[in-house]
């Protein structure tokens, strides 16, 4: 099966509409209500279906938000791949802990990416 071909099964359409329901077709990038919702994979994993996602990672957006996060994405995968590779995986373990200090914020506030930061070890 290709990866086209999940979308159109039943499991990913009662996930989708699960997905603009929670959100209530408002797109979560420009909180505008959208008449065709997207529904954005934070990330993707090898092999898995479109609906096997936790659904905090699945975010409805406009079409437009959908294009440009898709494309930042893009760049940000372009820029992590230019980090030269090192045994102790610093920067890899930099960026995640910088990531889930963003998680953190949404959901906190802006000091506990501070404190994050400052915990990670060379
Ligand atoms: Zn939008």
């Amino acid at each position: 099966m290709t990866f086209d071909e999940a979308y159109e099964l039943e499991e990913w359409q009662i996930c989708r509409q699960a997905i603009v329901e929670r959100d209530k077709s408002t797109c979560r990038a420009c909180h505008t209500v959208t008449t065709s919702p997207h529904v954005h994979h934070g990330y993707y994993l090898k092999g898995a279906m479109p609906w096997e996602y936790p659904y905090d990672t699945l975010f409805t957006l406009c079409e437009t938000c959908h294009r440009a996060e898709t494309y930042r994405i893009c760049m940000l995968k372009e820029a992590i791949g230019k980090l030269e590779p090192r045994e102790d995986g610093l920067f890899i373990r930099l960026l995640s802990r910088f990531v889930d200090a963003l998680c953190d914020m949404q959901q906190q506030d802006k000091t506990s990416m501070i404190i994050a930061l400052e915990d990670v070890e060379p």
